[in-house]
């Protein structure tokens, strides 16, 4: 056992093996949400704020107008890759009916092709909204909000900037939408981030700021920037309470989604949600968003690569973002760039400490072989950091103890949560798949 500053850290974190940590503080979903700071009646400001802005989007991304401007994905079935996944998974595969496996396809969003077009879009309309109500361009909550497509709108919103540190794919939907609306959007982000991230924002408008350091030093750059700015707003994934409201909305739609499928959420079909992970922002805003819906019938796992576990380090430490993995020796650097985060959000990992049931680890080799898997078997492609949430298919040994545990659980559906894959450049998914 590691110990820094007295906290426990389990081995298998600092020898960066893969691993499943089960949380010991999971508790009653009720309990748990009763001590959040934030509550059902937060997240129902959010959608109903998506829902204003539904005519506003159709109209900016015709996309959406099927949809009448509401960003949602599909779920669809992955009944080949699991029945092979789960070839190797010995007796425990009889926990796990392979018709039940199934995939939230964000990598499918419209306008910006990540999870991030649910937390990053939300944030830029909300601080849209705020200056627009603020200004009198808005009379009312029940104003037509296509008014904010007009040119005094786009002159108001061309007097402000909107910045934010990402890895990638947070800075393509604050960029898309901010540039849209008429924000000048400026996006800091490490100099080893994807190219063809950078050149998609510059041919949208969006400035580029490039940093040596990693994704924190892009951050840290980012905010300070900002807030010697008035006229600027950052959008600060560690702490944001909007992004991760954004993100929450998800859980009331796949509710219904899952219904209209036939396969309602309840005592006797639970759900597992398997959700890839970097700062925790968007796992952790789609898991309280799902305890609110399914109480303790959903069991949430978040994904993480072996190298860069910082949610499970600040979870099993308790110690949140007071350590990063480079304090265990860790580098932090894995292909999934969407989970390349080396320090946890402090807010997130309070706010969920109670709901997580645990945390996988899983190797950039793993993560390589799964997206190949999901490629042959069902001929999707998602980015490396979405294929991760696959892996529990290959793993289920690790937790049919939990399983077993659960009634009803072969009824279960499990729920692979893409997060990513439609804007991957057709040159970089042969490469990714090679
Ligand atoms: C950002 C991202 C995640 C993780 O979201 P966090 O809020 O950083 O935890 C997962 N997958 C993809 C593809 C992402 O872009």
């Amino acid at each position: 056992m590691a110990t820094f500053k007295d906290a426990f850290i389990p081995d298998e974190l600092v020898s960066a093996q893969e691993f499943l940590w089960l949380n010991p503080n999971l508790g009653p979903a009720e309990e748990c949400l009763a001590k959040a700071e934030l509550s059902v009646a937060d997240v129902d400001d959010a959608e109903a704020r998506l829902i204003r802005f539904a005519p506003l989007i159709a109209q900016l991304f015709p996309e959406t107008a099927a949809a009448q401007g509401i960003i949602e994905s599909p779920v669809t079935p992955l009944p080949v890759f699991a029945e092979r996944a789960l070839e190797g998974a010995g007796e425990a595969v009889a926990l796990i009916d392979p018709a039940n496996v199934l995939l939230k396809r964000d990598d499918s969003l419209p306008v910006s092709g990540s999870v991030k077009a649910r937390g990053g879009i939300y944030e830029v309309l909300k601080h849209a909204e705020d200056l627009a109500l603020e200004a009198g361009l808005l009379d009312s909550l029940e104003d037509d909000y296509t008014k904010l497509l007009s040119p005094e709108a786009r002159e108001l919103f061309s007097q402000h900037i909107i910045q934010v540190g990402s890895t990638g794919n947070l800075g393509l939907s604050i960029g898309i939408m901010g540039s849209a609306l008429g924000f000048r959007a400026i996006i800091h982000m490490s100099a080893d981030a994807w190219q063809w991230k950078k050149d998609l924002l510059r041919s949208r408008g969006a400035e580029v700021m490039e940093y040596e350091g990693d994704y924190g030093a892009a951050v840290a750059e980012g905010r300070a920037l900002s807030d010697a700015n008035p006229a600027s707003y950052f959008v600060d994934d560690e702490t944001s309470q909007a992004l991760f409201l954004g993100y929450a909305v998800s859980a009331r739609r796949l509710q219904r989604q899952l219904e209209d499928a036939g396969m309602p959420i309840g005592p006797d079909r639970p759900l597992f949600a398997y959700l890839p992970c970097g700062v925790g922002g968007a796992p952790g805003g789609i898991a309280f968003g799902l305890k609110q819906v399914f109480g303790d019938n959903v069991h949430c796992f978040f994904v993480e690569p072996v190298q860069a576990p910082c949610m499970t380090l600040g979870l099993a430490s308790g110690l949140h973002s007071e350590i990063c993995v480079q304090d265990i020796g860790l580098t932090g650097s894995t292909t999934a760039d969407g989970l390349a985060v080396g320090r946890p959000s402090a807010f997130v990992g309070r706010t969920i400490e109670g709901l997580i049931s645990g945390c996988f680890t899983v190797s950039d080799e793993s993560i390589a072989a799964l997206t190949h898997h999901l490629w042959d078997t069902e001929g999707i492609f998602i980015e490396p950091s979405a294929a991760s949430s696959l892996v529990f298919a290959e793993r289920v040994s690790e937790f049919a103890e939990y399983l077993a545990k659960v009634p009803n659980a072969r009824n279960a559906c499990h729920l692979a949560w893409a997060t990513g894959g439609n804007m991957v450049p057709d040159a970089e998914r042969a490469s990714l798949l090679e």
